[in-house]
């Protein structure tokens, strides 16, 4: 029996408000329930719009068309909606700024998307909020529930912005960039951190980076994108080993000598 992909999108197509040019192209993917899928790709290839889309993040006036099925309740499969924001897929992005609000508390943030959408009780959300901060691993999870971001590191702001991500327990984990303006050890503690979140709580992972590297110890499928297209896709190894686009092989070549082997690696 084949399982039901958890997110099917079809010949999808993206332009934004008063482009000339559609930043996506007829892209069709898949994603199976659990899968890690690394997107990659040169900056400007797409790969943020294809996540944008796919979460319901795209600005005001971006036409789209193709299709996105989404079937994330096996208990109702032959349901077919979008998935919900917060709900069912959160996004975790580059700078924790753009997610987190400087006004509000730790606290407070974490606790947001669980209230709105498994609708816990303040008192209950708070205990859930410290729960997340210690799965997190940050330090003094009672401290840093009536805390600020501006009071915290910007790998601790990168934590809380997972924290929240994941408040609501969402099916799908969409981390975009969200190791890249890290310095190199805070970057690989939470490629660590992501990749035993998903691994513990049963999620599926969208991984867009730039760095093949963190893509291959992550992920076990890899999207490339090139100019909006999706240029192949495949297992990771596969695709690292024996990429069969050009596009693909002269972005592997701009990074890395695909003749070192330790490519394939987990994190953990
Ligand atoms: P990537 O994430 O791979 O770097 P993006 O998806 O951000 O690429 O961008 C793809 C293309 O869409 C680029 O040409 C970019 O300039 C354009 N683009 C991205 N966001 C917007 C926007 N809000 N309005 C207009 N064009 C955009
Ligand atoms: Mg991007």
């Amino acid at each position: 029996m084949s399982l039901a992909p958890l997110l099917k999108i079809e010949g999808l197509s993206v332009t934004y408000h008063g482009a000339a040019q559609p930043s996506l192209r007829n892209v069709s993917l898949q994603l199976q329930e659990r899968q890690r899928l690394a997107i990659i790709g040169e900056s400007g290839s797409g790969k943020s719009t294809l996540a944008r889309c796919i979460a319901g993040l795209l600005p005001h006036g971006a036409k789209t068309d193709g299709r996105i099925v989404w079937n994330g309740h096996p208990d109702k499969s032959h349901q077919t909606r979008f998935p919900t924001p917060g709900r069912d897929i959160a996004y975790v992005f580059q700078d924790p700024s753009a997610s987190l609000n400087p006004v509000l508390t730790i606290g407070e943030q974490v606790a947001e998307a669980a209230i709105r959408h498994l609708r816990l009780t303040r008192k209950q959300a708070r205990t859930h909020a410290r729960d997340l901060l210690i799965e997190v691993q940050l330090p003094n999870p009672d401290a840093l529930l009536s805390a600020y971001p501006h009071q915290i590191s910007g790998g601790q702001r990168q934590r809380v912005a997972i924290a929240a991500a994941i408040s609501a327990a969402p099916k799908i984990l969409i981390a975009d960039e969200a190791t890249s303006a890290l310095d190199t050890i805070t970057q690989a503690a939470i490629a660590r951190l992501l990749d035993r979140l998903v691994s513990a709580n049963g999620m599926t992972l969208i991984f867009i980076t730039h760095d093949i590297a963190l893509a291959s110890s992550l992920a076990d499928e890899i999207a490339v994108f090139q100019s909006g297209r999706l240029v192949e896709s495949g297992k990771a190894q596969d695709v690292l080993l024996n990429p069969a686009s050009d596009d693909t092989k002269r972005l592997f070549s701009s990074h890395l000598d695909l003749t070192t082997p330790p490519l394939i690696r987990r994190v953990s």
